[in-house]
């Protein structure tokens, strides 16, 4: 495959862009380094690069893209919006239809406010915690990725229930002693936490269902006991949606899992694309916040037009019935592939999968908690994405990441990426393709 283009741009990105990228991860540094591809169009589950290779797409862009590339819904939704001045700095009526739209679909929250990013949703969501409980610390699980804000940008030390360190330069260790880290998945970790800080725990934080250390799901019972036990302590229970809110269902992952935080944040599919975050909650948590309450927090570009034009749009798609089953039955075909294929090879993996998102692990052990993720075999990974790459198909490059369906995949491409898998495990097992 000629990526000559592909490597000039990196090259010369190289000399003006710190790394060559604008997000670490698409330098390749997961898979052992490499040129990024250089995408020049989207659409639907299809890209082209700028080498004119053509892919089959599962990056969805870390998430966001659910509906696939350029969906003539959402960009109609963008064009008309530009048309009429993409930043105002006013309210308008968008805000309070998406605002509608969001309740809607997720009970818990009583009232939103919308931001730019994931990482500004959960950051305020702390914040409001802190502010509703007069209280600092908070508890996070480790392998949960939260964003790049200064608190959730800590790792657990050794133990159960650790107090955090610095996972970046830049982040004052006093900063990082107000974060305790337990296992996923492990209720007496976190309830041994409760028992040393418990009074001083603002709120703990949780992806409901894991995006960060690839797709991993709660144990039953295992969110309403962090619920109740959080509740008992005095502490607010924040979940970051960001990856799941509409990913599995219209709504949220605590729908699916009949469990309700005090307080969600979101981001991804809710901008169709666009810049987004959003964080909402019980009335009375959320009124802490700015013109109401004593919690700061503002936007120079939150809730601008373009993006909740997109936002209203993507939801306007995900809505159509049949959506989400499209995705769990492509969802389901892609696994049954890959693990025929795994097994006729020989080769061990576990295929974590909820609906349209899945993560490929190599490893011969469930995968239920982080170190059971960085326990699954990276290099081998690392072969299996290049060779997926050349092949036509692109994944995230790292082995912790998810692989996500759009409403536009259709069987034929998981047909084209089976026979990809197929190959690829033909080669890294030097035995004949079947
Ligand atoms: N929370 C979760 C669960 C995420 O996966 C991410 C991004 N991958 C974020 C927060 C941060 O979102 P953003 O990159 O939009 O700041």
């Amino acid at each position: 495959m000629n990526i000559e283009t592909s490597k000039s741009l990196f090259q010369e990105a190289e000399q003006h862009i710190v790394g060559g990228v604008n997000s670490p991860s698409r330098a390749y540094k997961g898979v052992g380094g490499g040129t990024p591809i250089y995408m020049k169009k989207g659409e639907g589950s299809r890209f082209i690069d700028v080498d004119d290779n053509k892919y089959i797409d599962y990056l969805g862009a870390y998430g966001p893209i659910i509906t696939g590339h350029a969906h003539p819904h959402i960009t109609d939704a963008i064009k008309k919006a530009a048309e009429s001045g993409v930043l105002y700095g006013t309210p308008t009526s968008l805000e309070n239809v998406f605002a509608k739209k969001l309740k809607n679909a997720i009970p818990s929250l009583d009232k939103v406010r919308f931001v730019n990013s994931g990482t500004e949703a959960v950051m305020t969501t702390i914040r409001v915690a802190r502010a509703y409980t007069g209280r600092n610390k908070i508890i996070k699980f480790a392998g949960c990725y939260h964003g790049h804000s200064d608190l959730v940008l800590v790792a657990a030390g050794s133990g159960p229930a650790t107090l955090g360190t610095p996972d970046s330069a830049g982040i004052p260790a006093a900063i990082a002693e107000d974060v305790i880290t337990v296992p996923f998945n492990d209720i007496s970790s976190f309830q041994k936490a409760l028992e040393q800080y418990g009074d001083e725990i603002a709120g703990v934080l949780v992806e409901p269902i894991v995006g960060n250390f690839g797709i991993v799901e709660p144990k039953e019972g295992f969110l309403q006991q962090v619920n109740d036990f959080a509740h008992e302590a005095g502490a607010l229970v924040i979940y970051d949606e960001v990856i799941t809110a509409f990913r599995f269902t219209y709504g949220s992952a605590q729908q699916l899992l009949g469990v309700e935080p005090d307080m969600t944040a979101m981001g991804k599919i809710i901008g169709g694309g666009l810049p987004i975050g959003a964080y909402g909650g019980r009335a009375d948590i959320m009124e802490q916040v700015a013109p109401l309450g004593p919690a700061y927090q503002a936007g120079t570009m939150s809730g601008n037009p373009a993006s909740m034009a997109a936002g209203i749009a993507c939801l306007e798609v995900l809505e159509q019935p049949g959506t989400y089953e499209h995705l769990d039955r492509l969802g389901a075909l892609l696994e049954d592939g890959i693990k025929n294929s795994a097994s006729s090879y020989g080769i061990d993996v576990q295929v974590n999968r909820l609906g349209g998102a899945l993560t490929l692990f190599f490893t011969d052990k469930e995968v239920e908690n982080y170190k059971d993720a960085e326990n699954t075999d990276g290099e081998k990974f690392a072969s299996f994405f290049k060779s997926m790459l050349s092949k036509g198909v692109n994944l995230a490059p790292s082995k912790y990441e998810a692989w996500f369906l759009t409403t536009a995949h259709r069987e034929e491409d998981i047909h084209k990426t089976l026979e990809a898998v197929d190959q690829t495990f033909a080669e890294m097992t030097g035995k004949n393709h079947n």
